[in-house]
């Protein structure tokens, strides 16, 4: 078997010992007989699954005791939808910082759930230029840009947008208001204070499992706080008081974050990883600038994402012809996001440096043979 080098935004590779672990236990989980996918989610086979899945992420992600991890169902998606729903009140604003098309997206459902729920999405930061040339998207904001509304229910930022690869490197200043991030592709590539967080969600498909499931790791207060008139599924407080098992859980998505923290644990831990990340990103960007007429990286070096590295050639042609170098090398998923073009390469947590110094060598290569 072959695997390919997988550079993929998410879905994106997974840790092999993750995969392998799910092939060796597929048909017969623990010498019960049966995959864990075929047990009940009330069984203790699966609870005990569960369970390590979460206190593995609590420990490794440093979560405190006054938050809760939750699993959630529908994508980061949902969540741009259901959190105005839950701490959005009738009356209230929510503010919000844009960095990129995700917290646009997070932004636009806000304003709709603000229509249905008479409360307000206000945007107190963007970086966008509004006409989608070359300078939008390319910094997240300063803290005195951001024009807070000491008032407001919460603050909402994208830590990473993984479509223009602009990264807050730090935890952006929110004075008194609750701080809610969606960190769907910067979570757990290194550890964080989430202590200043009311609450953090990220899609599981970057860092830490498969698509369709949302870790949300929220304050126990905010949880209370929310909003009771809207459908129970659709409150956080329902997933909360059932330990993400109000309903069926999606187990095996669950199982299989259960095996990706097992390999974070084996791996170090986080620190280990940011380690491997933050060389992993040096190399690439490394690559870029040193052929800085040929590839152009367009957003500011202060911003930078350590997750997806976006660039572009001097023209599509030499793009798609990049694109089938890498290919025939077994390198995929460099291809930009569809809205904005270029390339993008992301470099997740189970990436190995060794992919991304084979990718530099090409893009040197390159550079030289078509500058
Ligand atoms: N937020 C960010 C930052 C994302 O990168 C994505 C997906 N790429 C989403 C939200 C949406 O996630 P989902 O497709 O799981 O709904």
């Amino acid at each position: 078997m072959t695997r390919a080098l997988n550079f993929n935004a998410g879905p994106a590779t997974l840790p092999l010992p993750a995969l392998e672990l799910a092939r060796d236990e597929l048909l017969d989980f623990g010498g019960t007989g049966m995959s864990i996918m075929e047990h009940s989610h009330r069984g203790k086979d699966y609870e005990a699954v569960h369970h390590e899945a979460s206190s593995l992420m609590r420990e490794l992600a440093g979560v405190p005791d006054t938050h809760q991890i939750l699993f959630v169902q529908g994508g980061a998606s949902q969540l741009f939808a259901q959190i105005p729903m839950n701490f959005l009140p009738a009356g209230k604003s929510a503010d919000y910082v844009v960095t990129g098309a995700w917290g646009e997206k997070a932004f636009a459902e806000a304003q709709v759930v603000g229509k249905m729920l008479a409360g307000t999405a206000r945007l107190a930061a963007t970086t966008g230029t509004g006409d989608g040339k070359d300078k939008s998207y390319v910094r997240v904001p300063t803290d005195p840009e951001i024009q807070r509304d000491p008032a407001a229910a919460y603050l909402h930022y994208t830590s990473n947008e993984t479509i223009h690869g602009v990264e807050f490197h730090r935890i952006p200043e929110a004075g008194n208001v609750p701080l809610v991030c969606d960190a769907s592709s910067d979570f757990m590539w290194r550890k964080v204070d989430m202590s200043r967080f009311a609450l953090v969600y990220a899609g599981a498909q970057k860092n830490v499992g498969p698509s369709g499931i949302v870790v949300v790791v929220a304050h126990k207060d905010l949880v209370a706080q929310g909003r009771k008139d809207i459908p129970k599924i659709f409150q956080l407080r329902t997933v909360a008081d059932n330990d993400s098992l109000y309903n069926t859980p999606p187990t095996f998505s669950i199982y299989l974050i259960r095996n990706v923290m097992r390999w974070v644990k084996a791996e170090g831990g986080l620190d280990a990883i940011e380690k491997r990340n933050r060389d992993k990103a040096k190399t690439l960007y490394d690559a870029l600038d040193a052929h800085a007429g040929f590839y152009r990286a367009p957003v500011d070096k202060e911003s930078r994402s350590v997750m997806n590295v976006v660039f572009r050639l001097p023209s599509e042609a030499l793009e798609e012809q990049l694109l089938a170098e890498a290919k025939k090398r077994r390198m995929v998923g460099l291809k930009g996001h569809r809205s904005v073009g270029g390339m993008r390469v992301s470099l997740y947590n189970a990436v190995p440096l060794e992919w991304v110094s084979s990718l530099a060598e090409l893009l040197g290569d390159f550079a030289k043979r078509n500058g």
